[in-house]
């Protein structure tokens, strides 16, 4: 039977290149990034060559990009990170209600330590609205939480619009972009974000890796004490093949990602075009246009999600 696998939300198959480059770093090139000798300093130099072509992918310095085990460490890192950093200045966090569980359940976590978490609806296409953004600011306000493409119903949010209000109030922005990182160009200036999650097993990268842009002075307590690894923002030995194959996987996303998400577009469109063609009482989740590339979500009336799943898989087909 033909396979089709649907499902790049949850993860992608790792690109043969990628993997061709990070072969040599488990074996001949296996030095501690740490140590001063040649072993060493090749995989130092390895690491931050990926990390400067992440940094450069997004418009941000370097020395802004920590590598993390992935998108969800990402996510804990920036939100508790500014949270715990800024506890003097005030204790309130704004949110969507349709964000990551990485996003969502580090925010409870902090809500059952004296935090105060607004939890804000999206309307009927899922979109945020910026000035209900700007309503919920209090004095108190020190983190604002957006995601930039919803990893179920592929709407994009206006990143820009919430940035510039926590920018004129000087408020910490910080953006979960994990589904559209590799997919859609962005640029960390334009976004007006101070930090950005982001993960490489959404883009043909392996899987236990990520990375967190933090913007410089951006206020931040780490999580992870130990060496002077990341600028001491995350200690442990660093995944030396794991960064050289996210760094490579976001080379290769950048010289295809235009051609691809233009031919994905029209694949998406055909697809949404030919499910309402031929289905009755279907619904097209997320906003028509402002969504990824990538993303088709719907709901059939009376079909059960979970059953409807089950029998595509039967049929060869791998979907969420
Ligand atoms: N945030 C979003 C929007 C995601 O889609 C995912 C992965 O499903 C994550 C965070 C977590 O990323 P990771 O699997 O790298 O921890």
């Amino acid at each position: 039977m033909r396979k089709v696998y649907l499902d790049y939300a949850a993860t992608t198959p790792t690109d043969p290149e990628v993997v061709k480059t990070m072969l040599p770093y488990f074996t001949d090139r296996f030095g501690n990034p740490s140590s001063i000798h040649s072993f060493g300093q090749e995989g130092k130099a390895a690491i931050n060559e990926a990390r400067e072509k992440i940094a450069s992918f997004l418009g941000a310095m370097q020395e802004e990009i920590i590598f993390t085990s992935g998108g969800t460490e990402s996510d804990n890192f920036a939100i508790k990170g500014v949270a715990y950093a800024n506890q003097h200045k005030g204790n309130h966090i704004i949110t969507s209600s349709i964000e990551h569980h990485a996003v969502i359940r580090s925010c409870k976590f902090l809500e059952k330590i004296g935090f105060k978490v607004t939890y804000l609806p999206v309307n009927e296409d899922g979109l945020l609205d910026p000035e209900a953004v700007k309503k919920a600011i209090t004095d108190k306000t020190i983190l604002i939480s957006v995601m930039h493409a919803s990893n179920e119903i592929g709407t994009i949010q206006p990143i820009t619009e919430i940035g510039k209000i926590a920018r004129e109030k000087e408020i910490c922005f910080h953006s979960d972009a994990v589904q559209i990182f590799g997919h859609l160009p962005i640029n960390v200036d334009e976004l007006n974000v101070d930090l950005l999650s982001m993960s490489s097993h959404k883009l043909c990268g392996p899987k236990g890796i990520g990375a967190l842009y933090i913007r410089k002075g951006t206020r931040m307590v780490s999580f992870m004490h130990g060496g002077e690894q990341e600028r001491r923002r995350r200690a442990s030995t660093e995944n030396v093949p794991a960064i050289i194959g996210f760094g490579k996987a976001v080379e290769i996303a950048k010289n295809s990602m235009n051609e691809e998400a233009k031919k994905l577009t029209i694949l998406r469109d055909k697809l949404i075009k030919g499910i309402f063609e031929k289905i009755e009482h279907v619904r097209l989740n997320g906003h028509s246009t402002k969504r990824l590339p990538n993303n088709v979500n719907i709901s059939i009336e009376s079909v059960e999600g979970e059953s409807l799943l089950l029998n595509l898989d039967m049929e060869g087909i791998a979907a969420s």
